[in-house]
């Protein structure tokens, strides 16, 4: 009888839309929510060109690799469900969803897949709540979905991947960057994308933070200042830019809310985001029936989510009975080596590592 139920994925982005891929190819019931009208997740923000290997889509733009992802799930027919929220899950594998906030509907899986992103972090300074200061991913959002721009000048606090990013992305939308504000000694992003602000002239200003914004009705001024050794700002620093939008670009959390409804237990793993639900080699939870995959199970790159995704499909299709064991283990050996290959390099390595302390640890609980 489960065979007969539908494994639900939940998540629409690249995780999310490659498991459910998988799980269509193999032959299983599929049904994919997103709270979205389209699906994608993160990708369709994404105009610049992915970092990493030319296996794994470097070069390409994040909304073509979406496009193609979307392509591939119309063709096979997967049963995609949009402007559908979960808002519940029990560990009897019961999901609640709300549709286009009017209706709701009680699913009953076989299996579920979490693939619901990651939510981005705030910092709290005097002004933080003035029109104007935002996150770097709304801005993302602003400018390559809704075609907005957030403001004319902008400071952008933290130098990762996203700050830089985005960042470069709101020159190319006609705002100038001001400024990038590190708190750490040194600069956080891939270098090729930071050389682009710098070869434009945007100062970065390490070793220093956000102390303050300032305005009437809305963002006028920011106050920055360099940090000691405890990352206290020093009065004596201080200096002020007139701006009108500031972006906060200080990290992810992996987002835990349906995970935790669903009873998986957690772990906490910094260099990964945060708190998230421990898993296993094939991203199974401490709840078996649950899986966890992409930046929910620890927050790393679009090309990482959609290897998790398919690792995921395969093992469900494979536990449900739709796929052989010698098919299995083929196609989970193939994606695991694409895993650690991404997960090479200065960056990859610490997730790499990170990871592996994870499936460890859920084999001892
Ligand atoms: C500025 C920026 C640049 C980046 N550049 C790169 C890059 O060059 N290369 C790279 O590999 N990665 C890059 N990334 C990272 C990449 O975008 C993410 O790692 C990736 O999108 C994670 O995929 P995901 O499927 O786990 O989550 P997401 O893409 O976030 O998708 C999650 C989906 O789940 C939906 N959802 C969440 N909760 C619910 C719910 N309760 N009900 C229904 N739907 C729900 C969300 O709305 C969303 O559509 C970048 C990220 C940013 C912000």
């Amino acid at each position: 009888m489960e065979k007969h139920k539908p494994v639900v994925v939940v998540g629409a982005g690249p995780a999310g839309l490659c498991a459910a891929i998988e799980l269509k190819k193999a032959g299983a019931p599929v049904i994919l929510l997103d709270e979205n009208d389209k699906p994608g997740g993160q990708l369709f923000k994404q105009i610049h060109k992915f970092f990493g290997s030319r296996e794994h889509k470097a070069g390409t733009r994040g909304f073509t690799i979406g496009t193609s992802l979307l392509d591939e799930s119309l063709k096979l027919g997967i049963d995609v469900r949009l402007e559908t929220e979960v808002v519940g899950v029990d560990p009897g594998l019961r999901v609640w969803a709300v549709r286009q906030r009017a209706s709701s509907e009680l699913i009953e899986a076989s299996r579920l897949i979490l693939a619901t992103g990651a939510t981005e972090n705030a910092l709290s300074f005097p002004g933080w709540t003035l029109p104007g200061v935002m996150t770097a991913g709304c801005a993302q959002t602003l400018i390559n979905v809704y075609r907005v721009l957030p403001g004319k000048r902008v400071l952008i606090i933290g130098s990762g991947n996203v700050g830089v990013i985005v960042g470069y992305q709101l020159m190319q939308s006609g705002a100038e960057v001001v400024g990038i504000v590190e708190a750490l000694p040194s600069l956080g992003g891939y270098g090729v994308h930071t050389a682009k602000l710098a070869r434009a002239g945007v100062p970065f200003y390490t070793g220093t933070t956000v102390v303050r914004a300032e305005g009437v009705e809305s963002l006028e001024r920011a106050t920055i200042a360099q940090v000691d050794g405890s990352f206290k700002p020093i009065a004596s620093t201080e200096r002020t830019l007139d701006v009108d939008t500031i972006c906060l670009a200080v990290g992810l959390t992996p987002s835990l809310e349906l995970s935790s409804l669903a009873g998986c237990r957690t772990i906490y793993v910094p260099e990964l985001g945060g708190r998230m639900p421990l898993h296993d080699e094939y991203m199974r939870s401490s709840v078996q029936e649950v899986y966890v995959v992409g930046d929910t199970a620890g927050v790393e790159e679009a090309s990482t989510a959609m290897e998790e995704g398919r690792l995921a499909g395969v093992h469900a299709a494979w536990s449900l009975g739709y796929m052989s064991d010698d098919d299995m283990k083929e196609r989970v050996d193939e994606t695991k080596q694409r895993l650690n290959a991404l997960r090479q390099g200065v960056f990859g390595q610490k997730r790499f590592n990170a990871k592996a302390r994870i499936i460890q640890e859920s084999q001892l609980r």
